[in-house]
């Protein structure tokens, strides 16, 4: 018997495998917490100690707040609003973390060769897909020169963030979750917590297994939010989910949605959803967008050269392409139901 649960918004469902023997009083606990990094939050844990255990989630969850604080670009109070607000004029000091963290933004910028990129936001910022809100052409020609990666300037010395030029924005939003998926990771590891799942939105991260079994990752339908195309098994591993279904508006047979084209400034339709796997989650989240800009062949190359990386992308028409470490047996059909 399995026990199947959705965990949150992205489409990404974990299945949990039937227990195998364990110490009598410890058991799976678990917690759901909606509203923070603007997504649904998931925790798991095997416990020995319920109350311990209950405070472990909450250091979590308190963790992931903490992030939120620090990078959204929804809180003008946030460190992110604040370099947004004053890096194109000045060279801005910034915490240790957040400067490691853009460090890392932008070598995956590197790694996908320009198809992640935090400064989508500087066209980015002016869509709004719950009120159906988009740029128009002439507000998009304007301010795609801010779209680069190397306009952000970081000093590491003087530990500072400067824009080359007006009109760049940073946004975070394709790699903070992942990041602070890792980090509620590491603080149950460092309570000692040896069988966990995170969850944030479209990333998670899960340690040890399921007592003998893997933790099993179901990757859903672009289109049909509850079938699932294909199952994945993991252990001690971390995967992100992008979808175009995530946040959208469709206007005249268009499809708007939040991962945005570099290149363009427009949304980036080259795949319907790319699902990565890796270590840790801020790799995976930082790597999932590759495929909606550059397209599953380009993106499966990049994949392919990076050895801890796999990947399962679904194309506009419904094929599933698997990197060369997840390829199923020849034959396999598309858009497969359980
Ligand atoms: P989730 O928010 O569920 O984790 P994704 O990991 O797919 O979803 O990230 C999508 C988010 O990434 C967008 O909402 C936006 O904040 C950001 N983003 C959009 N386009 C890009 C891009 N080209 N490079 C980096 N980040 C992007
Ligand atoms: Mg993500």
């Amino acid at each position: 018997m399995k026990r199947s649960r959705r965990t949150g918004a992205l489409g990404v469902l974990i299945m949990s495998a039937v227990l195998g023997a364990a110490p009598a009083q410890a058991k799976w606990l678990s917690r759901t917490v909606d509203g923070i990094m603007g997504t649904r939050v998931y925790v798991e844990i095997w416990a020995d100690d319920e109350n311990k255990g209950g405070a472990a989630i909450d250091a979590v969850m308190d963790e992931m707040r903490r992030i939120d604080d620090t990078m959204s670009t929804y809180k003008s109070t946030s460190e992110v609003s604040k370099v947004n607000e004053l890096a194109a004029q000045q060279a801005v000091p910034i915490s240790a973390e957040l400067f490691k963290l853009l460090t890392t933004a932008l070598e995956y910028s590197r790694i996908t060769e320009g198809a992640f990129d935090i400064t989508y936001a500087s066209v980015g910022y002016m869509y709004d897909f719950r009120a159906r809100q988009r740029p128009s052409e002439e507000q998009i020609k304007a301010a795609l020169p801010a779209i680069n990666y190397r306009h952000v300037i970081l000093d590491a010395a003087a530990q500072t963030v400067h824009f080359s030029q007006p009109g760049v924005r940073i946004d975070l939003g394709g790699i903070a979750k992942g990041y602070a998926v890792d980090c509620g990771i590491e603080v149950l590891q460092k309570l000692g917590y040896t069988h966990a799942l995170v969850n944030a939105g479209g990333d998670s991260r899960v340690i040890g297994d399921r007592f003998g079994r893997p933790w099993i990752v179901g990757i859903r339908h672009p289109d049909r939010q509850d079938e699932i195309i294909t199952r994945i098994p993991l252990v001690d591993s971390a995967f992100s989910t992008s979808g175009d279904y995530e946040r959208y508006f469709d206007e005249n047979g268009v499809r708007y949605h939040h991962i945005i084209d570099p290149h363009t400034g427009r949304s980036a339709s080259k795949v319907r959803s790319a699902t990565v796997i890796a270590s840790t989650a801020t790799r995976t989240d930082g790597l999932s967008k590759t495929a909606f800009v550059l397209g599953a062949e380009e993106a499966l190359r990049i994949y392919n050269q990076l050895n801890d990386v796999d990947a399962v992308l679904v194309t506009p028409q419904g094929k599933i392409l698997y990197s060369k470490g997840l390829q199923p047996p020849a034959g396999t059909p598309t858009l497969r139901t359980p």
